[in-house]
């Protein structure tokens, strides 16, 4: 019987209404609901033909059954299956949707509501909590709606239209300046204090006293987890101050990333810096480190192997866990600084001791007669930086940058005059 009706049947018109794709989820099938739904409600100036439409797809679609039906066999089948019955009224199942707070006289009160502020926390973290991951809890107070009377500010529940302002809040007062010219002034209306509404004596609630709002006081679980980046945001959707007709805003906490007195962090990897005397970078080393998480890392060189100064060396999967996916992990870097000993370290003998070990000299020696022949130096220990302080001091910055344009010029004029 369906047999015939299902080898060319239609089975893709419902996505398409909606705009999903076949294999869409139901959150994505309730959104694309929603927001066709709202654009195309006849009471908003939509088109009522395209509006049942929707429905009967939502309906559809939404329903497991159905939509394996449906998927199968085409419209026909559903139609044949159902007996012919052409679905619920899409009214209601729009308002099903959005609990009939559409329908009621029109007014669509969500999009009404003003947007509350949200709340924002910067949150100190040690690289440690950032390596481990871990939970902190925060108490914060906030204004919440009154429970007592839900945010109405009275027991009956009732409020009145403020008189003195008409129930906007504002009022504007005129006042003639001069002949023909009048001022106009609005201010807040201060028999309502802005709100519209006034709530009689008897009927305030005796909780919030009229006010609709009450402080509470709420614990925030804080996750911070593994591998959380500075500056990334945790967000608690929802969590900020309540006010009357003010969709809620969020309580975000920003993490700020303590500084570390072993550790540097860029993103997932790690740096630490190591000494090692003159010994140690010739003759091999090693040494324990103590990792976030508390392991003891021994650290190693090679048989055989040679630090320079200011060298680099990394290991693997010893850096930060990769947030989202904390298993796969940065690297390590290690940055070596050798210390030479001191002025005066090595007596003539040693040295010739020592050379007798060391590679030999690079320059070969100067015979007395090449040496006749130039002028004697003398050189002196600098502090590098201190010179450079010096010099900035003599030129501020401004005009550091001038003069260092005039010596690359006078160096390339130089250079050309030598030609
Ligand atoms: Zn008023
Ligand atoms: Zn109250």
């Amino acid at each position: 019987m369906f047999g015939r009706g299902a080898r060319r049947s239609d089975n893709s018109k419902y996505y398409e209404v909606l705009g999903v794709s076949k294999n869409s989820s139901q959150d994505e099938l309730k959104k694309a609901y929603r927001k066709s739904a709202i654009k195309n409600h006849p009471d908003k100036g939509g088109d009522p033909e395209k509006f049942k439409e929707l429905a009967q797809a939502y309906e559809v679609l939404s329903d497991p059954e159905k939509r394996e039906l449906y998927d199968q066999y085409g419209e026909d089948a559903l139609k044949e299956g159902m007996g012919g019955g052409g679905g619920h009224n899409p009214f209601d199942i729009f308002e099903s949707f959005f609990g009939g707070a559409f329908g009621g006289g029109g007014s669509f009160r969500g999009s009404r509501k003003k947007k509350g502020e949200d709340v924002v926390h910067t949150l100190r973290v040690s690289l440690e909590d950032l390596y481990n991951g871990t939970t902190k809890k925060l108490s914060l107070s906030r204004n919440i709606l009154c429970p007592k009377c839900k945010g109405k500010g009275s027991k009956s529940g009732a409020s009145g239209r403020c008189y003195g302002c008409q129930g906007t809040g504002m009022r504007v007062t005129t006042r003639q300046i001069a002949p023909g010219m009048i001022q106009q002034m609005q201010h807040v209306c201060s028999e309502c204090r802005g709100s519209g509404e006034v709530i009689t004596e008897r009927d305030r609630c005796p909780q919030c006293k009229g006010n609709k709002i009450t402080q509470e006081k709420k614990v925030l679980e804080v996750n911070v987890e593994k591998g959380m980046l500075h500056g990334q945001k945790i967000v608690f959707n929802a969590e900020a101050d309540e006010a009357p007709d003010t969709i809620t805003g969020n309580v975000i906490f920003v993490l700020q990333q303590k500084s570390h007195s072993k550790f540097r962090r860029k993103s997932d990897d790690l740096y630490v810096e190591h000494n090692l005397s003159l010994t140690e970078a010739l003759c091999g080393f090693q040494f324990v480190l103590t990792h976030l998480d508390g392991r003891q890392l021994q650290i190693k060189s090679s048989p055989g192997e040679v630090i320079k100064p200011d060298q680099y060396k990394a290991i693997n999967d010893e850096g930060m866990p990769h947030y989202g996916r904390p298993f796969i992990k940065g690297r390590l870097y290690i940055h070596f600084n050798v210390e030479f000993p001191e002025s005066g370290f090595l007596s003539p003998e040693k040295c010739r001791a020592l050379e007798a070990i060391l590679p030999p000299r690079l320059g070969k020696r100067s015979s007395d007669i090449e040496l006749g022949k130039c002028e004697e130096t003398t050189m002196h220990n600098v502090n590098m930086e201190e010179e450079m302080r010096h010099e900035e001091q003599r030129h501020p910055r401004q005009e550091a940058y001038d003069t260092d344009d005039e010596i690359d010029a006078n160096l390339h004029s130089l250079g050309c005059n030598q030609q």
